[in-house]
Formats: structure tokens, sequence, C-alpha cells
């Protein structure tokens, strides 16, 4: 059976969290001298802002609960206000369950490289130890090796489906395995979902009482600029989440325009449709190249291309102000670049500037 309190740090426990002046009283009207604001308004009123209107107060501090957006969102994603938690990107609530779950020095994490590169960053920024399990060269989880690798002290295990940054979705029956099978959380990084063929763990929340699931707005609804992030998980855990996070940490012109983005799902759809025909004609054109040796099946925004000499093809691409992610080096991914979807323009001048490498280059194939 999956207990909270027995994988929580102690202290979390019985700690008494931050109570902001807009927790003690939750009314609309009022004469609000609680919280040192400025009483006249800010420095923005009177200048024209796209998106926001006279109901943005920015000289107010926010709703620290983001009750709005989660009411919006419940529907949306199928589950409860409570269920849900906002974030200032998804890499908050990463840090937030490691840093509410791990003693410094003493507990860990478990990972399954090649993958996102922030679960290890919070547990270096946490003094958590990470034991890491390659994924299989078909990039899946090797569930024994998973299983066996997990030692007394190990908190959570992120899985990140579709993975970043190998494009894939991690098979469902092995994510289902080490839910079962593991007495911490499972913590699976959802980033790509809306790119992908496949159902959202989200809707497992009830019967796992261990699962814990991450979205973000930063890809598909194209807002990284704004830094938010959703996290999914039992009510206890959310509290947890909400027990531990700055107060303010979402503000109030994100949350503002995150409430007119949740009015426009058609939008994020039609890039999405965009995106995903892209993709599929980027590959067809990618293989047509005799210097791309692989592309990698991909449910997600960006595609893992093998190439023969990937630091050459990485520096021409710079030379030409076209700009990868170089994930040569990386176990797994020997030999490949991360290229993300372009628009059909952009993507129209990555060929080419393939080509132009490719002349200047001939290749042995
Ligand atoms: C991009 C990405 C995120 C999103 O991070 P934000 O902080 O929400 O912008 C999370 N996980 C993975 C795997 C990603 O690739």
């Amino acid at each position: 059976m999956f207990d909270l309190t027995s994988i929580l740090r102690p202290h979390i426990l019985t700690l008494t969290p931050y109570s902001s002046a807009r927790d003690e009283y939750t009314g609309k009207e009022g004469v609000f001298l609680d919280a040192n604001e400025n009483p006249y308004g800010s420095t923005l009123d009177g200048s024209t802002l796209d998106g926001f209107g006279s109901e943005d107060h920015f000289n107010r501090y926010p709703d620290p609960h983001q009750l709005a957006i989660k009411e919006r969102l419940a529907p949306i994603k199928g589950v409860r206000p409570t269920q849900i938690f906002i974030g200032n990107g998804s890499d908050e609530p990463i840090d937030l369950l490691v840093r509410a779950t791990c003693v410094p020095g003493q507990d860990s994490i478990l990972i399954m490289p090649p993958t996102y590169g922030m679960y290890e960053v919070s547990a270096a920024i946490n003094d958590v130890a990470l034991i890491k399990v390659l994924l299989t060269p078909d990039f899946q989880l090797d569930v024994p090796a998973v299983l066996a690798a997990i030692q007394p002290r190990t908190k959570l295990l992120f899985v990140c489906s579709p993975n970043n940054p190998t494009g894939n979705l991690i098979d469902r029956k092995s994510i289902l395995t080490l839910l079962e099978n593991f007495s911490g959380l499972v913590v699976v990084d959802e980033a790509y979902i809306d790119f992908a063929r496949s159902q959202s763990f989200t809707e497992l929340l009830d019967q796992y009482p261990n699962l814990v699931v991450l979205q973000t707005f930063s890809k598909a609804w194209g807002l990284a600029a704004l830094r938010s992030g959703m996290c999914f998980a039992s009510e206890a855990i959310i509290e947890v989440l909400n027990k531990i996070k700055p107060p303010y940490n979402v503000s109030g012109p994100t949350q503002s325009l995150l409430l007119k983005a949740l009015n426009h799902l058609d939008a994020k759809d039609a890039m999405v449709a965009r995106i995903l025909a892209q993709r599929e004609e980027l590959v067809a054109n990618l293989l047509n190249l005799p210097l791309v040796r692989h592309v990698y099946p991909s449910d997600a925004n960006f595609l893992l291309v093998k190439f023969d000499d990937p630091k050459a093809v990485f520096d021409s691409l710079i030379d030409q102000q076209i700009i990868v992610r170089d994930r040569h080096r990386v176990k797994r991914c020997d030999g490949c670049l991360r290229i993300t979807v372009g628009t059909e323009a952009e993507n129209d001048q990555l060929l080419s500037a393939l080509k132009v490498y490719a002349d200047r280059v001939p290749t042995t194939v």
C-alpha cells in the first residue's frame, strides 16, 4: 500500500506554511490595507497592453492558488480542480517534488536516460543522489533493471513520455508495472502529450495514489514565455506542493493570460495539427538526404536525427544560422541531433542548409 507520509521528508509533514495576506481574506470587495501594496495603481496604468484589461490590477498581489485557472482547466483535463498544481514552468513542480520527498545526502531519485536534463539538475541542486538506468536501445524502459535498481531510500521515479530527446512514447504497460511495484512516486512527464497518439495518464490518477503527471503550457500551447506548467496528482500530494511553493508563484499577468489562452483550445489544436503535418513532411524530406542515417519515430514536436558526422553538421548549421540541439555525446544518442519541427519556411531553410553542407562534404554511401 502506498503511504504518502512515509515518502515525505518528516519535517514537511509538520511544516507551517507561509500564510499570505490573500490567504487570510479571499473576498473581492473591500478596502485592502493588508498587503503593503501601492494604493494608487501601477506604473503601467495608462499604457495599452495587448491581452490585458481594466480588470488587471498590477498593483495587487495575485491569487496564490490560481483558482480561476484550475476551475477552467479541470474539465479540459478531466480532473478535479483540487488535483491541479500550477507552477512557474513544470520545472517548478519537478524541484518541489524532489524537495518534498528527498532528504539531502540520504534519499535518491531514479531516472532513465537519455531523458530530460532537469531531473538530474534538481537532484544535484538539492544534494539528492541520482540512480540512472539506461533506456533500452529502442528507447523503452528496462523494467527489470529499474525495479532492481530501486533502493529503500529511492523516493521518486521520473518517466518522460513522449521522451525528450528521443521523441517516443514509453510503453504504457511498463509505466503501469512501475506504478504497481514502487512505493514512492512515479512522475510521468507529459510535456509533449499534445503531439502524441496516446491518452494522458491523468485518467489514472484516482487509481494510483503514487502517480504524478506533469504537463506544460510551454510547447503545444505556445506559451513558453509565460513560464507555466501543470502538475496533476492526488489531493494529498497537491496539498503538499501548495504548502511548500513560494506563495505567489504564478504572476498576475501570467494568470490573466492563461485564463484567456484556456478559451482558445481550438487555436492550440490548430497549431498542433500544423506542427504534426510539418513533422511528417520533415521526416520524409530528411529521409531523402543521403547524409541522414536515421530519423527516429516521434510522438513529439521534434525529431531525433542520426548523421555520420553530427558535429560537422551541427557546426555547418550554426554557420548558416540554424540552431539545433546537439545530443551526439549523449549515451544512446550517438550521432544524433535533436531538431524542433519549425514552420514550413523554417524547415525548408533547414533542408537547404543540410544540402549546402552535403554539397561541400561528399558523403560516402
Ligand atoms: C520542455 C519540457 C518541459 C517544460 O518545462 P517548462 O518549465 O514547463 O517550460 C518539461 N519536461 C520536458 C521533458 C520538456 O521537454
